[in-house]
């Protein structure tokens, strides 16, 4: 800690202590918002013979500021406070209403209120304890660094307001969490005459966004229409996030195409708002039109873009933004290597997702998360658990309840009871999440009385997600008359969901108990329900193609099903067999259609006639394969000799000369 004094000749001696603080990134962050000013070298900055050549006269002043604004534009901040020291030192010019905040400022981002005091105390001297830019700035630094009441109680001390005072002190209600305090003192503002400018609005705007009301939103919108800031930028981007974060995506829209001119924070904002209502093609093409236009993407929008492309019928468009930043050069951070990877765990390749974990210089618990999830849900939990272990060992990185989360579920692919046991152990707040993930666990080895104590114990009954997880283990392990049981619990528990009627008469078909299947067919038409269809989804030539159980609609049907049912042939031919099963999802199709009628089946029949011999079959379908196609895949992949992945609603099956990735645990 360093005492100066002041050598100040217009007002009493003070000491300005000058306290070394080591600046943090997020205050380099901030100085970036202050450009346009020249970076000053370092060697200008003091002690420097050129300094003592400056004339000693009033327009000093401004010499100083500018060489302190220069510091505070590049970050400086150090330099700021020492330039500032100097400025006192030297005693032959006065600091003015520029100099102050500048400092104060540099004050605020080293986070030392102990400076912004003793600055306090200089404005008092000086005679600008009522100017309004020290003010502002004192009214800033306060809240920043002591209470946004301390603020408060300056603003409302300070004779004159102007619309900097009021949105500085808005804005602190807004980093305190309280968006309704910042729009009254935009209102109060507006009542007082004060100028309303574009900060301002955009202030008031994103609060309304903070608040998603909608009504208050759009009040703000008429008054920048009214005042002619409507297409301000900054006012149009803050307009544009506020319609976003109230859910009105046709609003931000209609800003969005009416704005004259755009920039990446404008695009970017655009592109979340759809992708995250899951207009993913709405989402892609304005990505394309950004790139067309000749905009950047920054982190921000690519981790917007990212999710739009992780999914298996859009990996292509995944793959080709992931070349388009490798060829531009594009500084892949953290998060976008995060979003990167997690796009091609999602569009089904887990390969390339390893290759880009193993070659991040640094991960953080996101990382680690994504891919132990990302091998789990591809049927190699042990590499997932072979992860967290690593974890464990040797990295810093602190696990998170989802990351235990993740290693559960990689447990329950791989069968691990032991390791399951111990990692749900170590959840504190154990979800009900993570209780079906240990119920299905032990469902998954065969531990059926284990899982019903463990259901008893923890109290999960009446939990439908647990007695699923349950159900998928007895049906895996054919264990029909306990199955039976556990769905007519779930019926008890969600009457009025169809589709636990179709597990139900599913399980009478298997059973060939037609009456049954017709009664309960009946139940589902009197009580008006709507089981849940089932479909897959196949993308080619860059369109998706949907098909439903024995769905003829599509113009290659009888392409589709001669190709199937030759397979069938060369299936029979090697013994094959259909499985009971008690998992038929289209119970008013089921008896109609062929063996191997399922959607899944038809997607896969489409891919292998359309498609080149050895490409990949990426099939998507909305509810869990059944056995029967999950026996076939098995058997199909062997005898074209492709790979076919089909991704259903727990995981995704890499079907592999005979084998699935599953180990026929789904
Ligand atoms: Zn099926
Ligand atoms: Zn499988």
């Amino acid at each position: 800690m360093y005492v100066f004094p002041s050598a100040h000749t217009q007002f009493q001696p003070c000491y300005f202590i000058y306290q070394k603080h080591p600046l943090n990134v997020t205050q380099c962050q901030h100085s970036h918002n202050l450009r346009n000013t020249p970076k000053v070298p370092r060697e200008l900055a003091l002690d420097h013979p050129m300094f003592d050549e400056m004339p000693v006269s009033d327009k000093d002043t401004f010499t100083w500021n500018s060489i302190i604004q220069a510091h505070l534009a590049s970050g400086d901040l150090d330099l700021v406070i020492s330039t500032y020291r100097q400025m006192l030192l030297r005693g032959t010019v006065r600091p003015d209403r520029r100099t102050l905040p500048r400092v104060l400022t540099a004050s605020r981002l080293r986070g030392d209120i102990f400076i912004g005091k003793q600055l306090h105390g200089h404005a008092f001297k000086l005679g600008f304890s009522s100017d309004h830019y020290v003010v502002s700035a004192l009214i800033q630094m306060y809240g920043s660094l002591d209470s946004v009441d301390t603020a408060r109680w300056l603003f409302d001390k300070s004779p004159h307001r102007n619309s900097v005072s009021w949105t500085v002190l808005a804005r602190l209600y807004i980093m305190e969490n309280k968006p309704g305090l910042a729009i009254d003192m935009f209102n109060q503002m507006v009542e007082s005459g004060a100028e309303i400018d574009s900060v301002a609005l955009a202030t008031a705007v994103g609060a309304c966004g903070m608040l998603q009301s909608l009504q208050q939103g759009r009040k703000l919108h008429q008054i920048a229409t009214n005042c002619g800031l409507e297409f301000n930028m900054l006012v149009s981007n803050a307009l544009l996030k506020m319609y976003i974060d109230c859910g009105s995506l046709k609003a931000a829209r209609e800003i969005f195409d009416q704005m004259p001119s755009k920039d990446v924070i404008s695009w970017t904002a655009i592109i979340n708002g759809c992708v995250k209502k899951g207009g993913f093609n709405d989402g892609l093409k304005l990505f394309r039109q950004m790139i067309m236009d000749g905009f950047k993407p920054d982190p921000l929008t690519l981790s917007s873009i990212l999710p739009a492309c992780a999914r298996m019928t859009a990996h292509k468009h995944g793959r080709e933004i992931h070349g388009y930043l490798l060829r531009n050069g594009i500084d892949l951070n953290l998060v976008v290597q995060n979003a990167v990877m997690d796009m091609y765990v999602k569009s089904g390749f887990i390969e390339y997702a390893s290759r880009i974990f193993r070659g991040m210089k640094c991960k953080d618990v996101v990382s680690w998360t994504v891919m132990i999830l990302g091998y789990s849900l591809h049927g190699q939990g042990q590499h997932g658990v072979h992860l967290f272990r690593m974890i464990e060992t040797n990295s810093s990185t602190q696990t998170d309840e989802v990351t235990y989360a993740a290693v559960l579920h990689a447990c329950r692919t791989a069968c691990m009871v032991e390791q399951g046991k111990f990692y749900f152990s170590c959840i504190k707040a154990s979800k009900a999440e993570n209780s079906s993930l240990m119920v299905a666990l032990l469902a998954r080895a065969g531990l059926f009385d284990e899982a019903r104590i463990f259901i008893e114990e923890h109290k999960l009954e009446r939990h439908v997600e647990v007695l699923r997880a349950l159900l998928d283990g007895l049906r895996n392990h054919q264990q029909p008359v306990p199955g039976k049981r556990v769905i007519e619990q779930l019926c008890e528990l969600e009457p009025l969901n169809a589709d636990n009627y179709v597990l139900l008469s599913n399980w009478y078909a298997n059973s060939a108990r037609w009456d049954m299947v017709e009664k309960l067919r009946q139940t589902i038409r009197d009580m008006g329900l709507k089981p849940k269809k089932a479909y897959s989804w196949i993308e080619f030539r860059n369109k998706v193609h949907v098909f439903g159980t024995g769905d003829v609609s599509h113009p290659r049907s009888e392409r589709i099903f001669s190709e199937l049912q030759s397979l069938v042939k060369k299936m029979e031919g090697e013994g094959y067999q259909p499985n009971p099963d008690f998992s038929f999802h289209d119970v008013e199709e089921e008896r109609e259609c062929i063996q191997i009628g399922h959607s899944e089946m038809l997607a896969v029949s489409f891919g292998l006639i359309s498609t080149q011999p050895g490409t990949t079959i990426r099939v998507s379908k909305n509810l869990r394969v059944c056995r029967n196609c999950h026996n076939s895949a098995k058997m199909i992949s062997k005898i074209v000799g492709r790979e076919i992945i089909l991704k259903d609603l727990n995981c995704f099956h890499h079907f592999r000369e005979g084998f699935c990735s599953c180990g026929d645990f789904w």
